[in-house]
């Protein structure tokens, strides 16, 4: 069986890429079997199953030597009877590099500690991180085959597993752009912790898209002619949101359980050739479809989110019912469903190396495009008491965060609540520190206002100002706060 899985993902590395030394990926699955020789899971697999499982799901995500090897060998130190020395004259310095830290990085308990703990691991978890991406990607894929496994386990041990995939590992997901695996890794958590609203939800919703099928392909039809008819090649497909995701929104109060409120449940996902493309599609949708004018159109095209996310989302009235279609290229849409993945090709051939100093002073992470990543390291740094570290983070990094545009159309993640002072001082320490007013959108506001997601805040600096001590009432990120105590202390 274990040869069965071996020979598929050997299939699947020869279709996408000719440059992995199958004969080395071969040399590394014995090894990793004479690793676990005898050892089982609980669900009676051989342990090598797993290794290979976890090297197949990351083969769906990146074809890479190092990281195909580091995921068939994840456990062998860990739990196997391999020492590092011995994986490094084997294969090198990198797939141990990989290995070691992802072992180091399932050591980390997020459940069960205390709060300081826990945010202790979750910094560590984030520099490691910033070493090697791929160190999180296996860890991310490890996560996944396990989730699969776990209703081998106790109830309690269910719960804790999946109360930190839903805590640490979908939100880090969802920040490295990988949709796919975010929405995955919650509905699979969520059937643990909440079965009955877990089964709610998808009742409501399968009811629904029983209704709507009809609707949906023939709206479908509809639009494919359309594009043809101005020679726009594309493909359209529908997508329905994950189960996790649709019962968050459904226990908001404003939609309280009506999924006619609900307008993404189902969309429709139209790939196009190029950006021009995207537009004219925009073009033709809403010649087709009467756009909602309350909802209207999210030109991430154009404004790519902090994530790196781009796509056009137009919501329309189609039949019966409002629907979003979104546009977008297919580079696009590989980036969305797979992240960092997507372009660590691009990443790796820079050919950059990080040197443990570099990241200790907080610069350098592999891809600009992941501030978060960077600031949580800057941040990890400066701070002296690990209470205060806990609190920055959970008002900084786990909460739901909003995207402010400068006016030159920067992008910059806040956390929510966050006002213009936080703001300027996300900008600049200077523009914080002269910081008079505030426009949002063409319009003045205080500096207390709570600002939005999508908003463009322009700062109107005074020639010589002190910051007031008043504004440390109202600022929310640990940045402000910091600069605030020290210039008016
Ligand atoms: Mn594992």
């Amino acid at each position: 069986m274990s040869e069965a899985k071996f020979n598929q993902l050997v299939l699947k590395v020869k279709r996408i890429d000719n440059q992995v030394d199958l004969a080395k990926l071969k040399e590394a699955f014995l090894f990793a079997q004479k690793a676990h020789l005898g050892q089982k899971r609980l669900s009676g697999a051989d342990f090598i199953d797993h290794g290979l499982n976890t090297a197949l799901i990351l083969s769906d995500w990146l074809i890479d030597e190092d990281l195909l090897i580091a995921g068939l060998l994840h456990d062998a130190v860990e739990d196997g009877q391999v020492t590092s020395q011995q994986l490094e004259k084997k294969f090198g310095k990198t797939v141990t590099r990989l290995v070691m830290g992802v072992t180091k990085v399932r050591g980390l308990k997020f459940r069960g500690s205390n709060q300081e703990v826990f945010v202790e691991n979750l910094r560590k978890l984030i520099i490691t991180m910033a070493k090697d991406l791929r160190v999180v990607l296996v860890r991310l894929a490890d996560r996944w085959d396990n989730l699969q496994t776990l209703y081998v386990h106790s109830p309690e041990k269910q719960a804790r597993k999946a109360k930190e995939t839903l805590e640490v590992y979908a939100p880090l997901a969802d920040r490295l752009g990988m949709t796919e695996i975010k929405s995955f890794l919650e509905d699979l958590s969520f059937i643990y912790l909440q079965p009955e609203e877990y089964q709610k939800t998808v009742d409501l919703a399968i009811k629904f898209l029983k209704k709507a099928e009809v609707d949906l392909k023939q709206t479908k039809r509809q639009l494919l002619s359309a594009l043809a008819k101005k020679s726009v090649s594309a493909q359209i497909s529908a997508r329905t949101k994950g189960v996790y995701s649709l019962f968050n929104k459904l226990s908001r109060e404003e939609v309280n359980w009506d999924l006619e409120k609900v307008h993404d449940l189902v969309a429709l996902r139209v790939i196009v050739e190029n950006i021009e493309d995207c537009y004219a599609t925009l073009g033709i949708v809403h010649q087709l479809f009467k756009p909602v004018p309350s909802l209207g159109v999210s030109d991430f095209v154009a404004q790519p989110k902090p994530n790196g996310y781009q796509s056009i989302h137009a919501k329309v009235f189609a039949l019966k019912r409002v629907i979003e279609v979104q546009i977008r290229t297919e580079e696009m849409h590989q980036e969305a469903e797979w992240g960092i993945a997507a372009h660590w090709h691009y990443v790796q051939k820079k050919g950059k190396e990080i040197s443990d100093e570099k990241i200790e002073r907080g610069f350098s992470v592999p891809d600009e495009k992941i501030n978060w990543v960077r600031e949580l390291v800057a941040w990890q740094k400066e701070v002296v008491d690990s209470k205060e570290f806990l609190s920055s983070l959970k008002l900084d990094a786990l909460r739901k965060r909003i995207f402010i545009f400068s006016p030159q159309g920067d992008v910059y993640d806040l956390p929510l609540g966050a006002t213009p002072v936080d703001f300027a001082y996300a900008v600049h320490s200077d523009l914080g520190n002269n910081c008079q007013g505030a426009r949002v959108d063409g319009q003045w506001v205080s500096l207390d206002y709570q600002l939005k997601s999508g908003q463009a805040v322009e700062i109107i600096k005074a020639k010589k100002r002190k910051p007031s001590r008043d504004w440390l009432d109202f600022v929310v990120t640990k940045r402000a706060r910091d600069k605030l105590k020290k210039i008016t202390s």
